[in-house]
């Protein structure tokens, strides 16, 4: 059965204090324990819990250290932590906060008061969750967003520009859509949208590639450690899933069907360009495509010095 129980890690260098956290607990969540700082941020790092109770003093690392180190991790940052101490000094209390705790338990423990404050963190983590992923995914397609492809471009062109891999850019717009919605109107608009998302989202789906909603009727995929030909080749292949979808567009000078332009543009990063010039790049391929008759795909593959414009078959 999957497990779908919140996942907490209690950290505490005395095995019986575990125990009775486990006890009170256990029934509504999966529970990890450590008995020592390093230990536990192992495993913050291996599990990802969703919350973690944390003892301060233990021998070695104490908690205030793990905490802060779970704070200036990214990949932990915003797991909440709890401390549960019987220290409960203003100043043990503060500092702990300082060092990016959510909140304060001291010990002994009283079990109803435990159960309620992990759940209202806990609820407060999921909603964050929610959240995030919301601020990072298109509304009307449900794939990723433009702020999201920005962040995921920035990383994917320092890591290309590290092991000097080529690193290639599609931009895709609708062709005529503009007649498209004046013909069928902005429902049907939406929707062909949403079909041409889905039809991304099906074709480009190696492992690291990434296909975002730049901007309205503008799409755009990132093929990591992808050459000019390749990106070649599935500009290619999008083009032709789309005309096969056949929607309808009595309204295209272009096609009776929906159709899509495409610019590509692939390099090996070099460490002194900005990430945003190979989508500059793609988008001036894409200003190709559109002033040659649309329904096409051009672009330029810099990693291979050809750094002229390759035409892809018609
Ligand atoms: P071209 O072939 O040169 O790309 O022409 P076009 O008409 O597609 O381009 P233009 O930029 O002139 O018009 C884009 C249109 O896309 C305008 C707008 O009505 C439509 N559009 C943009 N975002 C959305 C959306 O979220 N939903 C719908 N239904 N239409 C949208
Ligand atoms: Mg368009
Ligand atoms: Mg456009």
């Amino acid at each position: 059965m999957l497990e779908t129980r919140p996942k907490i890690l209690v950290v505490d260098d005395v095995p019986s204090n575990i125990h009775v956290l486990s006890r009170v607990l256990a029934d509504d969540y999966v529970i990890y324990f450590a008995t020592d700082g390093a230990k536990a941020l192992e495993l913050v790092q291996a599990r990802q819990p969703d919350l973690v109770l944390l003892d301060i003093m233990m021998p070695g690392m104490d908690g205030y250290e793990v905490c802060r180190r779970i704070k200036d991790n990214p990949a932990t940052c915003d797991i909440p932590v709890i401390f549960i101490s019987a220290r409960g000094e203003v100043e043990d209390e503060t500092r702990g906060l300082e060092v990016g705790a959510i909140d304060f338990i001291t010990k002994p423990i009283s079990a109803p008061i435990v159960r309620a404050r992990v759940r209202n963190h806990l609820l407060l983590k999921q909603q964050a969750d929610i959240l995030r992923q919301l601020s990072f995914m298109d509304g009307l397609t449900g794939i990723a967003n433009r702020r999201r492809f920005d962040e995921t471009l920035e990383r994917e062109w320092r890591r290309c520009g590290r092991s000097k891999l080529p690193l290639s850019v599609i931009m895709l717009d609708v062709d005529h859509f503009k007649r498209f919605n004046d013909h069928y109107g902005h429902h049907a608009g939406d929707e062909c949208l949403r079909t041409i998302a889905r039809i991304l989202a099906e074709e480009v789906k190696r492992p690291g590639d990434f296909v975002a909603r730049y901007g309205g009727e503008e799409f755009i995929c990132l093929l990591p450690e992808t050459d000019g030909e390749g990106a070649a080749r599935v500009a290619e292949r999008l083009r032709t899933a789309v005309l096969l979808q056949a929607v309808p567009h009595a309204a295209s000078p272009t096609a009776p069907q929906v159709t899509i332009s495409l610019g590509y543009a692939c390099t090996v990063p070099p460490p002194d360009r900005a990430a945003q010039s190979l989508v500059s790049l793609a988008d001036a391929m894409l200003y190709e495509a559109k002033n040659h008759g649309r329904n096409q795909a051009r672009g330029t593959d810099e990693s291979a010095m050809a750094d002229g414009v390759l035409a892809s078959p018609e």
